[in-house]
């Protein structure tokens, strides 16, 4: 509940008070491994193009996302990960897809950049073939893309 309440508190912060708009080159999209089929052998960590595009999890989703909009996208597998790519100076702004636990702490991390986070849902139990919401991701897109500079019209 603590947890929860701290991200739609950030998320809120973000949206009305730290809100930014970015170029779609300096907006990174961010979401966790276990997101991947965990059968899939395409190897999406940092380099989502490497997935087929077989529908058969998120991944594909995420992907099509980062195409249409120009945004750099990556899946990490662990904080560390996370934070070396939110740290780098030219990342503006950060949607975060993880788990709750995930997303307190990268937000935090993060500091003082603007995080968005969508929690991913957990049908298989934690950290195995989940899923989000990919309107959820989308919505955030738009509210962090500088309209001006988006190579898509969506
Ligand atoms: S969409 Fe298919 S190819 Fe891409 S990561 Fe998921 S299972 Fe692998």
């Amino acid at each position: 509940m603590i947890r929860r309440f701290f991200i739609r508190l950030n998320n809120i912060v973000t949206r009305c008070r730290r809100r930014r708009r970015v170029a779609p080159e300096r907006l990174l999209l961010l979401g966790p491994h276990c997101l991947q089929l965990h059968s899939c052998d395409r190897k999406v960590t940092d380099d989502l193009d490497q997935c087929a595009r077989c529908g058969g999890c998120r991944v594909s989703e995420m992907l099509d996302l980062c195409h249409e909009y120009g945004i750099r996208g990556h899946l990490v597998g662990g904080g560390r990960r996370a934070l070396a790519k939110v740290r780098q100076p030219d990342v503006t702004a950060v949607i975060a897809v993880a788990c709750e636990k995930e997303l307190c702490e990268g937000i935090m991390a993060a500091f003082p950049k603007p995080v968005l986070a969508v929690s991913n849902e957990c049908p298989n139990g934690p950290c195995r073939d989940t899923t989000v919401d990919i309107a959820a991701v989308r919505a955030a897109i738009l509210e962090l893309l500088d309209p001006a500079q988006s190579v898509s019209s969506g």
